[in-house]
């Protein structure tokens, strides 16, 4: 079965480049040239495929009629979707609200098909599995954890960590592949009231490169994303 794709993007000749591209995947796309045309789209795809409508949202921010951040947080409340927005916007504040909200991930335009097919992957992986069991087992070339039994092993040692550190990196295993910005870290490892307190991050941090990067200055799993957040290098 083809995945559903709604693809809001008022640029038409982008919206035509990225459909082919869609196409040639097999995804079976749905355009939208404005927010208005999105909603309609939504509540149509959804009374015809019950219940999400679509697989997967590509969302571009700047259009005709409002922002589409107002679309992003809609679409994450009421179906939780999995979203990609696409901008021509460099600014990092921005992306980070967009990660807060809830969108699985961010591209800045111009990006390479190819890049932004991976990423629809990930984000597709990931919300399979949040349906199915959670992610519970990471394996990356030498990296094995295991949370269920809270185990870690580095290049064929074990790796003993503190009770925050393992939280901390249990975190990024249930998102691996994926940015986790610093407010979500924090809000998870250490609570609600401490989103603000990134040095808590930036020492836990430091100390689990120390305790399982070869070389903590070049990391090769615990990746740092400048002003927005942490990433687990995807599973292999
Ligand atoms: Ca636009």
């Amino acid at each position: 079965m083809s995945r559903r794709v709604l693809l809001v993007e008022d640029d038409r000749e982008l919206r035509a480049t990225l459909r082919g591209a869609l196409e040639v995947e097999g995804y079976e796309v749905h355009g939208a040239a404005s927010l208005a045309e999105a909603q309609a789209l939504c509540t149509h795809l959804a009374d015809a495929h019950w219940p999400a409508g679509v697989d997967l949202v590509l969302l571009d921010l700047g259009l005709p009629d409002g922002n589409g951040l107002q679309l992003l947080e809609q679409l994450r409340r009421r179906h939780g979707l999995p979203v990609l927005v696409i901008s021509a916007a460099h600014d990092d504040g921005q992306k980070i609200r967009m990660l807060d909200a809830g969108a699985d991930d961010y591209l800045v335009k111009p990006f390479a098909v190819g890049e932004l097919l991976a990423r629809m992957r990930v984000a597709l992986r990931h919300r399979g599995a949040s349906v199915a069991p959670a992610i519970t087992q990471y394996d990356n070339g030498g990296l094995s954890v295991d949370l269920n039994r809270r185990s870690v092993v580095c290049h064929g040692q074990t790796c003993h960590l503190t009770p925050t550190e393992f939280k901390l990196l249990a975190r990024l295993v249930r998102s691996a592949g994926r940015v986790v910005t610093h407010r979500q870290l924090l809000a998870d490892v250490w609570g609600p009231e401490h989103v603000e307190q990134t040095q808590y991050l930036r020492l836990y941090m430091g100390q689990l490169r120390a305790k399982l990067e070869a070389d903590p200055a070049n990391p090769r799993w615990l990746l740092t994303e400048p002003g927005v957040g942490y990433a687990l290098a995807e599973s292999a």
